[in-house]
Parts: structure tokens; sequence; C-alpha cells
């Protein structure tokens, strides 16, 4: 049946779509790119036509929620036409949610134009609230206008989630304050913990990074008080109520095993290729059945025949290792940056 849901060979009803709509930013956070980071040709890049297609194919499929990323999303010439037409699904009820992940430095310019697209929530990253700090951490990006862009995002109506990547010895002493701005702001907060991405990351360094989960909500427990929620989202994160503040606060541990059997979600990247699994290097090429024709029907069975091959779990194995500070004890690293395939 050409639209039955997309089910998984582990019964996952897979409705969960994030498409990454350029490799390309305007920062260089050091965990995620190198400063020389070499970016694809453009005439590999899906058209902005080409990714609507995609995300619509994907829809049709019983896809309920997409989330546009990048590289920064915001970047991509002419993305707000994509936002405009994808906007529909909205407004016939086949999308329950669009949404995107935004590094923040256009979002004062796009807040307005996202709003009236019907994207209600939006998630910025932000890793710390010191101006030096953050020019360090991004390479490129100035703390001002992401700050403006947050402002301007829940002028416009949306809710903001910020996303901060967990990072020993760098915002480690900021947490309780990050913590308290977003409970002053009412922004919910999510910490990350950083990803072993990318072969010319240099390891050394984000190894002597890696600022274990279990260490930061120990500390939020003790100064806030904390209740678990049970709010699964069939994803990476967890989440907690500050007993303090009343705030929702979630934990994204991606190199744990403990939500493989829950995934509903699948990354497209820019080019079109589909990854089945953020830990698994397994993909499937739907550039070429959507360019092969105008007609949905070669995209439609690629893309199950894609889902039949979603893997169980991924194979990281990293949190395991028994001696994080010692280089080398990584397995299982992933090849490709997280601006590639969207995070
Ligand atoms: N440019 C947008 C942004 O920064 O929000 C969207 C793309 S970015 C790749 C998506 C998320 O991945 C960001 O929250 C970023 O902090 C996170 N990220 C990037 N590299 C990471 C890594 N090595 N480990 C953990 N998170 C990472
Ligand atoms: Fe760009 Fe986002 Fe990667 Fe930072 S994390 S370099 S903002 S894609």
């Amino acid at each position: 049946m050409q639209n039955a849901p997309l089910i998984d060979p582990f019964a996952r009803a897979i409705t969960y779509l994030r498409l990454s709509v350029t490799d390309r930013c305007d920062f260089r956070c050091t965990y995620c790119m190198s400063e020389a980071m070499q970016f694809l040709p453009r005439a590999d890049l899906l058209t902005l036509e080409e990714l609507d297609r995609l995300s619509s194919a994907f829809i049709a499929l019983g896809v309920r929620k997409l989330r546009i990323t990048g590289g920064e999303p915001l970047v991509r010439k002419g993305i707000m036409t994509l936002f405009q037409s994808l906007s529909r699904h909205l407004a016939s009820g086949a999308l329950e949610d669009l949404t995107l992940t935004t590094n923040g430095s256009q979002l004062a310019r796009y807040a307005d134009d996202l709003a009236a697209c019907g994207v209600r929530r939006i998630n910025v990253s932000l890793d710390t609230l010191d101006a030096d700090k953050f020019a360090a951490i991004t390479r490129w990006g100035k703390l001002g206008p992401v700050l403006d862009g947050i402002a301007a995002a829940q002028a416009a109506g949306m809710r903001v989630k910020i996303n901060t990547v967990a990072l020993k010895g760098v915002n480690e002493d900021e947490l309780f304050t990050l913590t308290d701005w977003c409970a002053k702001a009412g922004h919910d907060l999510t910490f990350i913990e950083v990803m072993p991405m990318g072969e010319d990351m240099g390891d050394a360094l984000r190894l002597g990074q890696y600022w274990p989960l279990t260490d930061l909500r120990a500390r939020l427990a003790a100064r806030y008080g904390m209740t678990e929620l049970p709010l699964r989202t069939g994803g990476p994160a967890r989440y907690v109520r500050l007993d303090a503040t009343g705030q929702q606060i979630g934990f994204i541990t991606p190199l744990t095993h403990n939500f493989c059997e829950s995934c509903n979600r699948v990354r497209a990247t820019c080019t079109g290729q589909l990854y089945m699994c953020l830990g698994q290097n397994d993909m499937a090429d739907l550039r070429a059945p959507l360019r092969a024709s105008s007609d949905d029907a070669a995209l439609t069975a690629a893309i199950r025949a894609a889902i039949a091959r979603k893997p169980k779990g991924h194979d990281f194995d990293y949190t395991r290792a028994p001696a994080l500070a010692g280089a080398g004890a990584v397995k299982g690293q992933m090849p490709r940056h997280m601006s590639h395939t969207g995070g």
C-alpha cells in the first residue's frame, strides 16, 4: 500500500524526520567543525524544491514531526520559502510540528517569518552567556546577536529551548548561571553530552572536554532538588523537573543505548542521504530516485526500502570506556560531522 505508515523491522513507527538543509555554517564551533572545514559543492545539495518534495514524501508516509537543521539552517539562501511551503502540511493537519535547530545568529531577522509559518517551538544552541567564551567556542560567532535572536523568537510567540553542550572546564562553572537565566526567561533547557563526531576534530581535545551528564545532573539535583519526569520523546533525551525553579531540564546522552528501542526518527542530509541511525554508517541515497522522476513512486519505494534496514541500535561505545581521559578510548567513533547529519 502506497501510504501505509513507516514501520521498521523492530515495530517502531517512524514519525520524526530531521532534515539538514545545508552543511554550511557561519560559526565554527570547536566540537563540531574544524576551522578549515571543507563544504560540499553546491550542486550536490538538494534544491529547496527537492527538500520540499522529500519532506512531503515522508509526511505522506506518516511523519508527524519535522525538524529543519544543518549546518546552520538559517544561512541557506531562500530558506524561508521552504518553511512557507512546508507550512501547508501544518494547515492540513498532516504535520503536527514544524521546528528547527539553530545557532540563533540570524534569528532576529527571521523570528516573525518563522512564527508566521506555524513554527511554535525552536531549539537554540547556546553553551555560554560569557561573550569571550562564546567567541572562543564558536570561533566566528558573537553572543549579542544570538541573545537578540532568542528574545525575538520569544517575542514572536515561539517557545525557546536552549541546547547546551556540556564542556568540562569550559562551561562547567556556568551550570547554575545558565540554569537560572533560562528559568528567569522561561526557556526550557537541555544539556547534551559531547559526541565523537568527525575524524579531524582532535579527539584529545574533545575527550579532555568530556563532561558526563551524570555528574552535571548530580550537581543540579544537589542545588535545586529534582523530580524525574516520565516524558519520553523517542530520542536520547531524558527529562526532569527542578524542584526549586519548576523548570524542565533535558539530558541528551546520545552515546548510551537505552533509547534505541523507542527510536522513532531518521535523519536526511542536505544531499538526500538518509541515515537510519545516528550511530551507524548505513545510509540510503534518496537524491537519485528524487531526480529520476517527478513522480514520487521511486522515492517512496526507496524510503520504504531504507526503513526496512533501520538497525536495532547504534554502535557507540564511549561512555562505557573505562578511561575516558585517555585518547584512543573511543570505539565506534562516527566519521561524520554533526553538521552533515544535522545532530
Ligand atoms: N547550527 C545549528 C546549531 O548549532 O544549533 C544546528 C546544527 S548543530 C550540528 C545541532 C546541535 O548539535 C547543536 O546543538 C550543537 O551544539 C550540537 N553538536 C554539534 N557537534 C556536537 C558534538 N560533537 N557533540 C554533541 N553535540 C554536538
Ligand atoms: Fe555551526 Fe551548529 Fe556546528 Fe556550531 S554546532 S559549527 S553553529 S553547525
